[in-house]
């Protein structure tokens, strides 16, 4: 008997070493997938533009030299202006995936209902009009990095505001349902232009776009890979799925506090 237990430690203590070693080699080998990912986008998506606004900016130069006016000239500086922010934009997105990634976890309890009316509050502040119809519902209090949740939501709010059909003013709806293992589950419903079901799983993988969202719908594929990181650094699951009706429904879980839900409301913007 005293045979059989030594024999069972052994097995199950290799059984777990064996794990350990597994998880560390997925580990390094999506470390190494994300280096190439960047050291691609370093090369491709800054430095492409980085060449066109150089050319602007010789342009601009010639043209103050030859005494072009203002009116002339201004076309040549939107274009320089409009490349920094396209590359400042990947630059902000890049340091965000990955403080999401490595940053470390400050976890402390936070109402989600006042981190969503901060993040819509600033994200429909400079809206031109229709402006978007959102609603809350019964969001509690969670126990989580408050920077790090902060941009979970500005990046989902953000698509949800993005991804509409042209002319017709977004429709949100985020809702927090409690689970029974101490967690929460958060939706954030739209009723935009959807997800391809075959683009559904793929979606959180950095720099992954949908091809048909390519042409009018400026982005840089990593706003979901950081809500995936910051959603797996709480211990939680995300998933993209089809609004009934038309639209996303983005469901991300984190750890509840306990605090009792609140009822629904609804925030308006000012008109
Ligand atoms: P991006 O910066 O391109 O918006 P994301 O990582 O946030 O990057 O999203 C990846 C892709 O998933 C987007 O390019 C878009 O095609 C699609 N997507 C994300 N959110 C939505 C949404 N709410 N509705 C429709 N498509 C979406």
């Amino acid at each position: 008997l005293l045979l059989a237990g030594l024999v069972w430690v052994l097995a199950t203590g290799r059984a777990r070493a064996e794990a350990k070693v597994r998880t560390a080699t997925s580990d390094l080998r999506e470390r190494e997938a994300d280096l190439r990912a960047f050291a691609a986008v370093a090369a491709h998506d800054l430095r492409a533009p980085l060449s066109v606004v150089a050319g602007y900016a010789d342009l601009l130069d010639e043209g103050l030299a030859e005494g072009d006016d203002a009116a002339t000239l201004r076309p040549t500086a939107a274009r320089i202006i409009s490349g920094v922010d396209r590359m400042c934009r990947l630059i902000d997105d890049l340091l965000a995936y990955a403080t999401a990634r490595d940053g470390s976890l400050n976890l402390e309890p936070v109402p989600l209902r006042r981190l969503v009316d901060e993040v819509v509050t600033d994200r429909i502040a400079h809206l031109p009009p229709p402006l978007p119809d959102i609603t809350t519902a019964s969001l509690p209090t969670v126990l989580v990095d408050r920077a790090m949740v902060r941009q979970l939501l500005d990046n989902l709010i953000g698509n949800a505001l993005k991804y509409t059909h042209p002319g017709r003013p977004a429709c949100i709806i985020i809702s927090g349902h409690p689970q029974p293992d101490g967690r929460v589950r958060i939706d954030v419903a739209d009723r935009g232009i959807g997800i391809p079901p075959d683009d559904r799983p793929r979606v959180f993988t950095s720099f992954h776009r949908v091809a048909q969202h390519a042409d009018g719908y400026p982005g840089t594929g990593l706003g979901l890979a950081i809500c995936h990181r910051v959603v797996e650094r709480h211990g939680g699951d995300i998933a993209a799925t089809d609004n009934p009706g038309g639209g996303t429904v983005i469901s991300f879980t984190l750890p509840l506090m306990g605090a009792a839900p609140v009822a629904t409301r609804r925030i308006r913007p000012a008109p």
